[in-house]
């Protein structure tokens, strides 16, 4: 049995008058794999600690299934959560460790171990079954932990950062064993991670969270393809977006000292940008072409723009490389191939596509949409 998560207007406010939470709204389905995503200190872990039981909410009301538990103890919410310092039983092996939460529910013996042998196999642990906590990696006991808390089925499960301690390509092969486990189990599962790559990686959907507030709640498609915000639109995606400053004009958008024609563009309220209003403008490196000058006789592709500028860096990404060009306080970049790698002071034309480039309003970071012609 699983069951979705409802948030309605929950408030934490700390001794002191720090709001860690400020008036979150939120419903999680049943079986979802939901992340919680920000900055360091943007709530996220208060949120979890809340959804736990493990901080009492100082306003709102938190349902799990058809019950209020906003004021029910951890116990009593039917909820298991992976800690970042993992709570293991120091005098018990593996095997009994992540075979705990069943004897308390009193499965015999023979299914316990059957389990928790299942459960560790996932996580590459079988091997360590018969060791105690002190004996394991970080890493290790935080698989541990994991293997635990999902080895009776609760009706929901929380995670904060679980992926933390592994080195990175073991986080990788985790990650994997994660995401095939939770759609195993079909447990409702809200995991925080200050990753966006880990939380685009997992999650179905995802709350991407500033200063206790929610900005956006969407898919990894969503979010990454449609921010609302600037925020949003800096904080995903493994080379961060291009953020340009740019103003509205007569013709369209003025930036980099061109145009981008534009019809009119409008807040999500309705609100038209006037003339002069300011702007930042987006545009994902991926999408930006690059062409080094003496190739580019060609003129640019339709519905783009591009500026001729000089290449004042290359870094390497693997298959691809990352171009970067100024002008003045702008930097533009691009991802490329990297059997295209253009040499430092190289001239190249950098390309941007039109229908990829995002507007914001530059004060309050709201995304402006063009008007329906
Ligand atoms: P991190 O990724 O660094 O763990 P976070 O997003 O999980 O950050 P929280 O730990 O939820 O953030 O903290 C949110 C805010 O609440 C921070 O400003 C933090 O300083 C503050 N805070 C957290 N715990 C307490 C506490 N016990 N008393 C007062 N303020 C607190």
């Amino acid at each position: 049995m699983t069951s979705p998560i409802a948030l309605d207007g929950v408030v934490k406010e700390y001794p002191g008058g720090v709001r860690a939470v400020d008036g979150i709204d939120l419903q999680i389905e049943a079986g979802e794999f939901f992340a919680l995503l920000g900055p360091s200190g943007c709530g996220k872990t208060t949120l979890l600690r809340s959804i736990a039981g493990l901080e009492t909410i100082t306003e709102g009301t938190l349902h799990i299934g058809e019950r209020d538990v906003t004021s029910l103890e951890p116990g009593a919410r039917d909820v298991a959560m992976v800690f970042q310092d993992y709570a293991l039983f120091p005098h018990m092996d593996v095997a009994d460790n992540i075979a705990y939460p069943l004897r308390i529910k009193k499965v015999a013996r023979g299914e316990r171990h059957r389990v928790a042998e299942q459960r560790a196999e996932r996580l590459s642990l079988a091997h360590l079954l018969d060791r105690r906590p002190g004996q394991l990696s970080g890493g290790q006991q935080q698989r541990v932990a994991l293997a635990r808390a999902m080895a009776a089925r609760p009706q929901v499960l929380l995670l904060d950062e679980p992926l933390s301690n592994l080195d990175a390509r073991l986080r990788l092969e985790a990650r994997t064993f994660l995401k095939e486990l939770q759609s195993e189990l079909g447990v409702t599962t809200v995991f925080v991670t200050h990753d966006q790559a880990e939380a685009l990686a997992l999650a179905d959907r995802m709350a991407i969270m500033q200063d206790g507030r929610i900005q956006q709640v969407g898919t990894p498609r969503e979010v990454f393809h449609d921010p609302r915000t600037s925020f949003v639109a800096g904080f995903i995606g493994s080379q961060p977006m291009t953020l340009l400053e740019g103003t509205v004009g007569e013709q369209g958008v003025d930036m980099l000292g061109m145009t981008i024609p534009t019809s009119q563009l409008l807040l999500p309220d309705g609100t038209a940008l006037a003339p002069g209003h300011p702007l930042t403008v987006g545009i994902r490196p991926e999408y930006v072409g690059f062409t080094p000058v003496g190739e580019a006789a060609l003129a640019p592709p339709e519905g783009t723009v591009s500026i001729e500028s000089e290449v004042v860096s290359v870094e390497n990404l693997g298959a691809s490389v990352l171009v970067s060009t100024r002008r003045g306080q702008e930097r533009v970049q691009a991802v490329i191939p990297d059997d295209r790698m253009p040499q430092l002071g190289q001239l190249g034309r950098f390309t941007l596509p039109l229908p990829r480039t995002l507007f914001f309003d530059r004060e309050s970071g709201e995304r402006a949409w063009e008007a329906a012609a």
